[in-house]
């Protein structure tokens, strides 16, 4: 597989991104876990999966909507998760935080083995994978960034804005052209504590959110470094999979049964150790690795 490493504008500090990332795994617990931490997101190691702003309406106007709904599938700037596929990272700052070189390098190490993983993942359904990446310039953010995921979205516009581009969808379609690529997602990195989350097209949702996005910060609340099994969890919801812990379910049916069929699946978990966690069937039917749905999985669908 051809990994393409693509480095756009420079300013300050900009590393270069790696490529390859190999096969590895992730971990969602229930809030009520005795290990939990304060985490609200989906993708920590032993911490709570809470709903992420999965469907704003439009910049300014957050709306939860149902974690899991299937019209995420196959939509978006990030569409199928196969083929060529190009990742852009972005590394954001304000005045309260900044990116040294090394946290940097950490962050790109960290995306590499979400990415191996991936294509790891995909080669068990024989499905091909070709990753790229890049680093665009750091953009900095006037306003403080912030790491409450149901705080307006419009600083990452404001910040792309900053780049050159139009919008977001600008961003991609200049991607598009770049690259030949047509499957693109942005990774916007924010070095702070708290908990990653993604911005994933679907029916009903704002024409300005197609291209596809996730927030992913450097840490979780506690302090931990956010986990590489998190940034493959993050990404493969830009690519149309759903929570396997199903946070807006008023019981427990559809989290005690994803978690039997699917125990280690990085959707329901992630964990430090890649070697943990793997991509399900039906996460793998939600990113295009699988055309059909299997029939007792139809129940995962909201
Ligand atoms: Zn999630």
């Amino acid at each position: 597989m051809k990994f393409r490493h693509v480095i756009l504008a420079t300013v300050v500090g900009l590393l270069p991104v790696s490529f390859w990332a190999g096969g590895e795994q992730i971990v969602l617990r229930p809030s009520s876990s005795p290990t939990s931490s304060p985490a609200r997101h989906a993708a920590e190691p032993g911490g709570t999966a809470r709903p992420a702003p999965d469907a704003p309406a439009a910049e300014g106007d957050s709306v939860v909507r149902k974690s899991n709904q299937a019209s995420k599938r196959g939509c978006g700037s990030a569409a199928w998760l196969r083929g060529k596929v190009h990742l852009c990272n972005l590394f954001v700052y304000d005045r309260h935080s900044r990116w040294s070189d090394e946290e940097r390098r950490s962050v790109v190490q960290r995306m590499d083995d979400a990415v191996r993983f991936l294509v790891g993942e995909a080669a068990r359904y024989r499905v091909e994978v070709a990753f790229s990446q890049e680093t665009l310039a750091d953009a900095a953010c006037e306003q403080t960034i912030p790491t409450d995921m149901f705080a307006p979205p419009n600083w990452i516009g404001d910040a792309v804005r900053r780049l050159g581009y139009d919008s977001v969808n600008d961003l991609v379609r200049s991607v598009r052209q770049r690259t030949g690529c047509q499957e693109v997602a942005l990774l916007v990195h924010v070095n702070k504590r708290a908990t990653s989350y993604n911005l994933t097209f679907s029916d009903g949702i704002h024409g300005d959110f197609h291209a596809e996005r996730a927030v992913m910060f450097s840490r979780y609340r506690d302090g931990r470094p956010t986990c590489a099994g998190s940034y493959a969890h993050e990404i493969l919801h830009n690519f149309g999979a759903g929570e396997l812990y199903f946070p807006f379910d008023t019981d427990t049916r559809r989290k005690t049964l994803a978690a039997s069929m699917f125990p280690d699946d990085v959707m329901c978990r992630v964990d430090y150790n890649l070697r943990r966690i793997s991509v399900g069937e039906y996460t793998a039917y939600r990113v295009g690795w699988i055309d059909r749905l299997d029939p007792r999985h139809k129940v995962f669908e909201d």
